[in-house]
């Protein structure tokens, strides 16, 4: 990294990203997000040697949606390890992440864990661990942000009455046998992980161990093998942002992971985790004003991975 300090470029950041508000829209498939207003912009950048910095609305709580299928992904892999992958794949799906479109073709094993089959496919697992994978996946950002954290109610309840899409997934998983649990069940609890609330700052905090060899500075403890998180940053660099994930390695060149909740919380392996918040999305579904925001960082400091 260069040697000017992080606050400088946090507040050069939020100079460059000024043109690209009004560009994306918030999602709008559900109210609550609908409503969430689009000029919010907030930044964190936690390093592994303990430094903090923020900029903007870096403390205002935000819907982490797509983002905390990394999380139960981590804590699935904890739990059952590698037999995790005989039930979803490793390869970019170059389709939108609430897609079914592939599932017949490839017998109901989803390409991987951050589009939503995926995903589902992962909850079914965590459901033979727990009778609540939700609060296990907030309880495991929690421990790694060092704080409680919370799943926003109406948003939950706002997601599993439009989960109609999901629900057709599930379903025909269910039917080739990729799914083992009540159909309902899965959407039900993956829309509740889904409704997981974090600010930028415990975004950056909880990621912390992927930039650390798996190490959680914040809980002063090891959360993952060195190997397994090289795996999961390869994962989140290969399929991290839906089906524009080629684009955004080009850009920003960090592994990543977004939501549509406007999140996105990069890792810069061995120096830091950047959370970026801002609601506006691209066609894709991820932040626009984010991607500007870390594609400036990343070009400022060099820290691209590539
Ligand atoms: N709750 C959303 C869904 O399942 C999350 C998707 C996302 O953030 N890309 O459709």
């Amino acid at each position: 990294m260069k040697a000017l300090s992080i606050p400088d470029v946090l507040a050069e950041v939020a100079v460059l990203v000024k043109p690209h508000f009004g560009k994306g829209r918030p999602a709008d498939y559900i109210p609550q997000l609908a409503d969430v207003p689009g000029d919010k912009f907030g930044m964190a950048v936690r390093t592994v040697d303990g430094g903090e910095h923020v900029i903007g609305d870096a403390d205002e709580a935000f819907s982490l949606q797509s983002i905390t299928k990394v999380l139960a992904l981590g804590l699935a892999l904890n739990r059952i390890g590698d037999e995790i992958w005989t039930r979803v794949g490793k390869e970019p799906s170059g389709t939108p992440f609430n897609h079914l479109s592939l599932l017949e073709a490839e017998r109901g094993v989803p390409r991987n864990p951050f589009i939503n089959a995926g995903a589902l496919a992962v909850t079914d697992v965590l459901m033979n661990v727990t009778r609540d994978p939700a609060a296990l996946v907030r309880d495991f950002g929690g421990f790694l942000c060092g704080e409680r954290l919370e799943i926003d109610p109406a948003v939950a309840a706002s997601e599993l009455a439009h989960a109609w899409q999901n629900r057709a997934i599930a379903n025909l998983m269910r039917g080739q046998g990729t799914i083992e649990h009540e159909p309902e069940a899965v959407v039900a609890a993956y829309s509740r992980q889904c409704a997981l609330t974090m600010s930028c700052r415990q975004l950056a905090r909880a990621f912390l161990p992927l930039a650390a060899g798996g190490f959680s500075p914040v809980a002063e403890e090891t959360i993952f093998p060195d190997r397994l998180t090289r795996r999961l940053n390869a994962l989140l660099l290969t399929c991290g942002i839906y089906d524009s994930v080629g684009s955004f390695a080009y850009r920003v060149g960090l592994p990543a992971k977004s939501g549509v909740g406007g999140g996105i919380v990069a890792v810069v392996p061995g120096k830091a985790t950047v959370a970026v918040w801002s609601p506006e999305l691209d066609r894709f579904g991820t932040s626009v004003v984010g991607t500007a925001a870390l594609e400036a960082f990343s070009q400022i400091t060099n820290c691209s991975v590539l």
